[in-house]
């Protein structure tokens, strides 16, 4: 089916206009001025008035745990939260079960994500201390990158041995996204606290998180990663910068495109500070920490400096068992949060323009997405339709998300998206959704 999108106000490349949309063959076929005649033949009219449409959000950061962890999340489910919330096309990362450290797993899910998914998709191999052989053999024209754990976290594919690491950096065909947290900084830390607590010093509730994962275990490891990309002429973008600390090792002083060090921050070291640990408990125990209202501030101006490149969303559900345990060091870490990434993101203050930028724009550039990310003639139609007036309160009620919960249950917010286009598909309208078509991988440049 082709659509006419009418009178909505566009957002798209620094611009806001008013104007209509018309969508064929699963593409933007074309923008028209609004009030300038059209004929759109038989496509079904789409009322934008009062409303805003944006490029479909890529999310370059998400755990949708299938395979093997699906009693969590799946590649159905996490896909319907996805595009509730605007985001058309996501990145998955390897640490399911098992581990996507070969070609042959690693092709098994773009399989699955194209019989499952309603979002357009890509998906990450991970780095391991032994299948470089396997790291080299990516294609990447066909896949989004390598994921590499400079410090371990969920799943466990830390690589640590220094000649992999360096070959990784020299050797990789594409980009290389980096968990950046210290191993022997967290595990020292760990050994300390668990002290404490033994020794009824320290209650073990999720206030100890940014005490355990430290600015420090950060630093010591994004700063090695970009030392090493450096070095060996890597394409590295370290994912979600959680302090003020680690913004001096990014640049702003050149484009996107041609930068080979790169950053991404996620909403909740946006939303979030070391204060609401009180009151939101293991909901909002996440790796790495959410740290400082300090920290918190300097992502934010960093966003809008060029110093941090893109938000991701990092949704990592997990059981309300799992989470909600007694104790912190069983509480796992990680939360649902791409329904609502771009609804807090603007009860954070930014407004859409930026958001376009920072959430469809960069990384579309950054990983050289072929035709999504923009408004523009010809390309894929993924498309959202906002409504910044339409308000409502987050609730675990109404969350997408297989989990049932979120880290937002009770946030009051003003935006709304209501409907979503994945290529030129309405996969998404009001609360329902259209499941007939399915997402495409996605091509790189
Ligand atoms: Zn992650």
């Amino acid at each position: 089916m082709n659509y006419f999108i009418e009178k909505a106000t566009i957002v798209n490349e620094g611009q806001t206009f008013l104007a209509n949309v018309f969508v064929s063959d699963g593409l933007i076929a074309k923008i028209v001025p609004e009030g300038e005649p059209y004929d759109y033949g038989s496509a079904k009219v789409i009322d934008g008035t009062g409303k805003y449409l944006i490029p479909g959000i890529i999310d370059e950061h998400v755990h949708f745990r299938e395979p093997g962890l699906t009693q969590k999340a799946d590649l159905h489910s996490e896909s319907r939260a996805a595009v509730a919330g605007g985001v058309t096309s996501f990145m998955d990362m390897p640490n399911t079960v098992p581990q996507t450290t070969t070609q042959a797993l690693l092709e098994q899910k773009f399989d699955l994500a194209a019989e499952k998914s309603l979002a357009n998709f890509s998906f990450y191999l991970g780095a391991t201390n032994d299948n470089l052989a396997e790291v080299v053999k990516t294609d990447p024209k066909r896949v989004c990158g390598i994921k590499l754990f400079m410090g371990s976290s969920t799943g466990n594919m830390l690589v640590d041995q220094n000649e992999v690491l360096v070959r990784l950096f020299r050797e990789s065909p594409c980009l290389i996204a980096a968990h950046c947290e210290d191993e022997a900084t967290i595990h020292a830390n760990t050994v300390r606290c668990k002290d404490l607590v033994a020794k009824g010093e320290v209650i073990p509730d999720a206030g100890i998180h940014p005490f355990v994962r430290t600015m420090e275990a950060c630093y010591r490891s994004s700063s090695k990663a970009v030392d090493m990309a450096e070095k060996f002429g890597a394409r590295l973008h370290v994912l979600h910068i959680s302090t003020k600390r680690e913004l001096s090792l990014f640049r702003n002083d050149i484009p996107l495109i041609d930068k080979k060090i790169t950053s991404e921050t996620c909403p909740h070291y946006l939303w979030f500070t070391d204060r609401d640990y009180e009151e939101k408990g293991f909901a909002i125990k996440c790796n790495p920490a959410i740290k400082s209202n300090w920290d918190r501030e300097a992502l934010r101006q960093a966003l809008r400096d060029g110093l941090v490149d893109t938000i991701g969303t990092d949704h990592a559900p997990h059981l309300p068992g799992e989470k909600f345990a007694d104790d912190y060091f069983a509480s796992k870490s990680g939360f649902p949060s791409i329904q609502h990434g771009l609804q807090v993101m603007l009860e954070a203050g930014f407004d859409l323009t930026l958001l376009v930028q920072l959430m469809c724009h960069h990384p579309a550039i950054l990983y050289r997405i072929d035709r999504r990310g923009f408004i523009r003639e010809g390309y894929h139609a993924d498309l959202a339709l906002v409504d910044l007036k339409q308000g409502g309160v987050i609730a675990h009620a109404t969350e997408f998300s297989k989990c049932g919960w979120t880290p937002y249950d009770g946030l009051k917010v003003h935006a709304q998206v209501t409907h979503t286009f994945v290529n030129g598909n309405l996969v998404y309208e009001n609360g329902m959704f259209h499941e007939e078509n399915k997402g495409e991988r996605i091509i790189f440049n």
